[in-house]
């Protein structure tokens, strides 16, 4: 499984320039992807399967209203491109955080 995130930047003329240059109103058309690799996402849902035992946001369907709202939002995927790779986090609304950086493909 590959999970993708992406984002719309403002109109420019496109390119290949690194996400860590940006030029954000000289772009056209442009889009960027993130991307979780397989690796990555069942080291997420291994988190998660723990992380839920002890979260007060997690929805286990007993309450009439869900922890987190009518739409949800309990998880923030978070993108930090730098030189060297991109830092990839996934954050909980109760503030914990896993960190799914794959440092080996630096
Ligand atoms: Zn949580």
């Amino acid at each position: 499984m590959r999970l993708v995130a992406t984002e719309l930047v403002p109109k420019g003329q496109g390119g290949s320039i690194p996400l860590h240059h940006s030029k954000p109103h000289t772009w056209i058309n442009m889009m960027y992807q993130f991307a979780l690799e397989s690796a990555q996402v069942s080291k997420l849902s291994d988190w998660l399967i723990e992380h839920d035992k002890s979260c007060k946001f997690y929805d286990d369907g007993t309450t009439p209203v869900s922890p987190t709202g009518a739409i949800g939002g309990r998880l923030t995927y978070e993108f930090t491109p730098t030189s060297l790779g991109t830092v990839s986090v996934v954050k909980c609304a109760c503030g914990e955080s896993i960190n799914l950086t794959d440092y080996k493909s630096w």
